[in-house]
C-alpha cells in the first residue's frame, strides 16, 4: 500500500478511528454533514488493504451519484494507488449492470441488453397504453410510467401487482405493467428501475449466483445510506447475507428446502459498513426511505453504531446557520455538531431587484474574490433549486467572461424541451429548414412515424423537391396509409395556423405561446405526473421569459448603425449565439478551474470553499409544490441543510424581489429558510432600488420604453395587457400572456403594434379562436388571429 495503517489513522478523532478499524459486526455510522463519513469510508477501505490483508477484489463500495462515485474512487486511489482498480467503487446502478451482464443468460436475455432511460421507457409505456386502447386522458401513460417505477422500487413485479389490483384503475395499470415488461423482454432491454429489481430477483432466485457474489464481496460499504430505497436496501441485504429474517427455508423436519441455500447459509456474512445522515435524506420522491437507517439496528441485531459529531468542513458560523435551520424539523435525532475550527466570516445575504441583478451580484462577487486572491473560480459553486434557474447565471457568466460548467444537468439550450420548441420557431422562421422540421414532425406524438417520414423522403428525392415541400404534397395518392396521411394533413394545418400567428405581427413571446398551446406540447407535460416533466414545464417558462426579455430590450444597432435583427429571426439568432458559446472546458486558460453550477440535489456529498445559494424565495425554495405540505416542506428543509453545509469558508444567500416565470413578474417573499437563520450570523446587503419600498422593477419599467413604435421589434403582448400578477410556477397555469380576449366587430377601429391604424373588415370563427380581416391602409389588408395578434380596439 502507498500509505501504511498507522499513517491512515493519524489525525482521525477517536470515533472515526473506531469506525475505520472496526471488524466483524455490521457497522452503522450516522453523523451530520461534514463530519468525515465519506472520509471514514475511504480510509476504511485503505485500512482493510493495509492492515487486514483484504484483497481489493473483495471490496464493493457503493454511493449515489456518478459524481460522488468518481470522487470516492479518486480519494481511494490517492490512498492505495493502482490497486484500487480491482475494487468495485460505483453507483448502485453500475454495480448491478455489471452483475446483470454476467448473469444475463439465467434471466433470459443476452449480455448486450440495452438500458432504457426515462424518456425511452415513457415512450414504450405510451405505446403499450395505446395498444391496450387506454384513454390517455383517463389513464395517462406518463403517470403509469411513474407508478411502475414506484412499484419496481418496492420490488413489486407485474404478477404480484396483478394479483392484488382491486379497482379498475389498478387493473388497467396491472395490464399495462405486464405488457410493458413483455415488450422490454422482447426488446432485450431493461429500464432503469429494472436494473436494481432484477438483480435482487436474481440473487433471491439463484442461490448459486448469490453464493458467487457473497464469496467475492467480503466487504460492502455504502455511502449516503439515507437515500436508499427499498429495492436498494434489499440488494445490500442479499449481497451481504446475515440480516435477521434471512436464511435458508427449512421443512418442518429441519431439512433444507433447497440444498444450494444450505451452502449459501454456510458463508459467513460480509462485513457491512453503511454511513448516512437522516437530515440529508432528499430523495423521498424516488422512494428513498429514512426507515432504512432507522431500522438498521433491528435488521442487523448485532450491529454497532458510531456517531460522529465533529465537523471538519465548515466554519462555526456556517455550521450554526445550518443547525438552526434543520432544528425546525420534527422527528429527528438531535445532533450536536461542533467544530474546532474558526468562527469564520459572516454569511452574506443579498436581495436583488430581479434574477438578473442576482446573477450580476454573484458574478461581481466572484470577480472581487478573485481579484483579492481570496478564491479562484474553481473554488466556487452556485446552487439553485431547479435546473431552469441556471440560464440567467449562464448568460451573465458568458457575458462577463467567467468560466463555468453546469454539473448533472444539461445546459439550458441543450435540453430536449427547449430544443423542441426552438425547432418549431426555426421552422416558422424558415419553413425550408428540414432539420428542425424533422425534429418536430412527430413531437409531440401525432402519428407521423418513421415509415411516413421515409415515404416523404422518397417523394422528395423522386420529385427532386425539398423535404418540406414533399411534406406539403404527400397524401394517400402517394401510397401513404390513410392514418398517416391524415396526421400529415393535420400537421400541415397546424403549421399554417402558426404561420398565421407570425404573419399577424406577433412577437417571439406570443409566437412561443402559440406553439406551446396549439401543438399540445405544454398540455402533455402538464398532464403528466412525472416530476421530470414538471422540470420541463419550468424550463419552458424560462424560455418564455427569455423571449419576453428579448422583446423588451432597446433595439440595438449594429456596427454600421443598421438595426440588428429583431422579431423572430433576431430572437433565434440571439439564442443560437448563446447556445454556441456554451462549450467551455473544465479548466479556464489559466488553470484556475471553473465555477460549478448545479442543483441542490446534485450537490450532495460535495464541498466548496465558496458557496452561493441562490433563489432563496418562498415558492422557489422551498418549491411552490412543497409549501402546503409539512412532509414535503421538511424534505425541502433537509435540502437547505445539504446546501448550507457544502460551504467551507464563505456562504452567500441571495434572492430576487422580482422573478419572471412565463415572462410574468412574480414577487416572491424571502425564503422561510432565510428567516430561520439567526440575523447575528448574517451580513445583509441590498441594492438601492430593492431597499426602497415601491422601488422594485426599475429594470422592467425602463425596458418597457423600447417597445413598439417603428422599431419593428414585433410587440407581442404589450406590458399593459398582461393582467395577472401571479407567476405561472406549477401546473395550474400555462399561458404566457393572460390577457383578456379581445372581441371585434366589423367597422371597429383598431391599432396594431406594427401595422398601425386599421379598420375591421370581417370577423370569423369561434370567440376563442377568432380570425379578423383588417384593412391597414398602406400596410395592406391582413388576416389576424386575435388571440395572438398585438391589436387593441380604439
Ligand atoms: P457529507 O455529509 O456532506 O457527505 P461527510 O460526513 O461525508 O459529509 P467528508 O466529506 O468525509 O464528510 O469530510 C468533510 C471534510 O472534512 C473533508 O474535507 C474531509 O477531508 C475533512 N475531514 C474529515 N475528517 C477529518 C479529520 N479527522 N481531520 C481532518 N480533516 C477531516
Ligand atoms: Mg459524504
Amino acid at each position: 500500500p502507498v500509505i501504511d495503517a498507522e499513517t491512515l489513522l493519524d489525525g482521525m478523532n477517536p470515533q472515526q478511528r473506531e469506525a475505520v478499524v472496526h471488524a466483524g459486526s455490521p457497522l452503522l455510522i450516522i453523523a451530520g454533514a461534514g463530519s468525515g463519513k465519506t472520509r471514514v469510508l475511504t480510509h476504511r477501505i485503505a485500512y482493510l488493504l493495509a492492515a487486514r490483508r483484504v484483497q481489493p477484489g473483495e471490496i464493493l463500495a457503493i454511493t449515489f451519484t456518478n459524481k460522488a462515485a468518481g470522487e470516492m474512487r479518486e480519494r481511494v486511489e490517492a490512498l492505495v494507488g493502482p490497486r484500487a482498480k480491482a475494487m468495485w467503487v460505483s453507483t448502485f446502478h453500475s454495480a448491478c449492470v455489471r452483475i446483470l451482464r454476467r448473469e444475463s443468460k439465467r434471466l433470459g436475455f443476452t449480455s448486450s441488453f440495452s438500458i432504457y432511460d426515462a424518456a425511452d421507457s415513457q415512450r414504450l409505456m405510451a405505446l403499450c397504453c395505446r395498444d391496450l386502447d387506454l384513454d390517455p386522458k383517463q389513464f395517462p401513460p406518463k403517470s403509469f410510467s411513474a407508478k411502475v417505477s414506484n412499484l419496481k422500487n418496492e420490488l413489486i413485479d407485474e404478477e404480484t401487482y396483478a394479483a392484488k389490483a382491486e379497482n379498475p384503475m389498478e387493473r388497467k395499470l396491472a395490464e399495462a405493467y405486464a405488457l410493458y415488461q413483455r415488450r422490454l423482454r422482447e426488446a432485450n432491454a431493461l429500464d432503469f428501475d429494472d436494473i436494481i429489481m432484477t438483480t435482487v430477483n436474481l440473487l433471491q432466485a439463484f442461490p448459486d449466483a448469490a453464493e458467487h457474489y457473497r464469496r467475492r464481496f467480503r466487504h460492502i460499504l455504502v455511502d449516503e445510506y439515507q437515500d436508499t430505497n427499498h429495492a436498494q436496501y434489499m440488494l445490500v441485504r442479499e449481497l451481504t447475507g446475515g440480516a435477521s429474517g434471512q436464511g435458508p427455508k427449512m421443512t418442518v423436519d429441519g431439512e433444507f428446502v433447497n440444498p444450494a441455500e444450505a451452502q449459501l447459509a454456510e458463508i459467513p456474512p460480509a462485513e457491512l459498513c453503511v454511513v448516512g445522515d437522516a437530515d440529508q435524506s432528499i430523495y423521498a420522491f424516488r422512494g428513498a426511505t429514512i426507515r432504512n437507517i432507522l431500522d438498521f439496528e433491528e435488521d442487523y441485531p448485532n450491529a454497532t453504531t458510531i456517531l460522529l459529531e465533529q465537523n471538519y468542513r465548515s466554519t462555526q458560523t456556517i455550521l450554526s446557520a445550518a443547525n438552526s435551520v434543520i432544528e425546525r424539523n420534527s422527528n429527528r435525532r438531535k445532533k450536536n455538531l461542533w467544530t474546532a475550527g474558526a468562527e469564520g466570516v459572516k454569511i452574506i445575504s443579498y436581495v436583488a431587484d430581479d434574477e438578473h441583478g442576482e446573477a450580476q451580484f454573484v458574478a461581481d462577487e466572484i470577480d472581487k474574490l478573485s481579484d483579492k486572491g481570496e478564491a479562484k473560480p474553481g473554488d466556487v459553486a452556485v446552487f439553485y433549486r431547479t435546473n431552469a434557474q441556471s440560464r440567467v447565471f449562464e448568460e451573465v457568466f458568458i457575458r462577463v467572461g467567467l468560466p463555468y460548467k453546469v454539473v448533472g444537468g444539461v445546459r439550458f439550450y441543450e435540453r430536449k424541451e427547449v430544443r423542441d420548441v426552438l425547432a418549431y420557431l426555426r421552422v416558422l422562421a424558415n419553413p425550408e429548414d428540414a432539420v428542425p422540421l424533422r425534429r418536430i414532425l412527430n413531437v409531440p406524438k401525432r402519428g407521423i412515424g418513421e415509415r411516413a417520414e421515409a415515404m416523404i423522403e422518397a417523394l422528395a428525392s423522386r420529385e427532386r423537391i425539398s423535404f418540406p415541400q414533399a411534406l406539403l404534397r404527400v397524401d394517400e395518392a402517394y401510397g401513404m396509409a390513410a392514418r398517416s396521411a391524415n396526421a400529415v394533413k393535420k400537421f400541415n394545418e397546424l403549421m399554417a395556423k402558426l404561420s398565421g400567428v407570425v404573419e399577424s405581427g406577433a412577437g417571439p413571446a406570443a409566437i412561443l405561446e402559440a406553439v406551446l398551446e396549439e401543438t399540445g406540447y405544454l398540455a402533455e407535460l402538464q398532464a403528466s405526473t412525472d416530476p421530470q416533466d414538471e422540470t420541463r414545464v419550468e424550463n419552458l417558462q424560462e424560455l418564455a421569459a427569455v423571449a419576453l426579455e428579448f422583446e423588451q430590450e432597446e433595439p440595438l444597432e449594429g456596427p454600421d448603425g443598421e438595426p440588428v435583427q429583431t422579431g423572430l429571426p433576431g430572437f433565434l439568432e440571439r439564442v443560437a449565439l448563446v447556445a454556441d458559446s456554451d462549450q467551455i472546458p473544465d479548466e479556464d486558460g489559466e488553470g484556475r478551474g471553473v465555477i460549478t453550477l448545479m442543483t441542490l440535489h446534485t450537490a450532495k456529498g460535495l464541498e466548496f470553499p465558496v458557496v452561493f445559494l441562490t433563489g432563496m424565495e418562498d415558492g422557489v425554495f422551498p418549491h411552490m409544490r412543497a409549501m402546503n405540505n409539512t412532509k414535503e416542506l421538511e424534505e425541502e428543509r433537509r435540502l437547505a441543510y445539504v446546501g448550507l453545509t457544502r460551504a467551507r469558508e464563505r456562504l452567500y444567500l441571495s434572492r430576487a424581489v422580482l422573478r419572471s416565470a412565463w415572462g410574468q413578474p412574480s414577487y416572491n417573499p424571502a425564503s422561510r429558510f432565510l428567516e430561520e437563520i439567526p440575523t447575528t450570523l448574517v451580513d445583509e446587503r441590498r441594492t438601492a432600488a430593492a431597499a426602497m419600498p415601491g422601488g422594485y422593477g426599475s429594470r422592467s419599467a425602463a425596458s418597457g420604453s423600447g417597445y413598439g413604435g417603428g422599431s419593428g421589434a414585433g410587440g407581442g403582448a404589450g406590458a399593459g395587457r398582461r393582467s395577472s400578477p401571479a407567476a405561472g410556477w406549477g401546473k395550474s397555469k400555462g399561458r404566457v400572456n393572460d390577457r383578456p380576449m379581445i372581441t371585434l366587430a366589423v367597422g371597429d377601429r383598431v391599432t396594431h403594434d406594427r401595422f398601425g391604424l386599421g379598420t375591421v373588415v370581417s370577423v370569423a370563427g369561434p370567440a376563442d379562436d377568432a380570425k379578423a380581416t383588417i384593412d391597414f391602409g398602406a400596410e395592406g389588408t391582413k388576416q389576424l388571429l386575435l388571440r395572438y395578434a398585438p391589436v387593441e380596439k380604439l
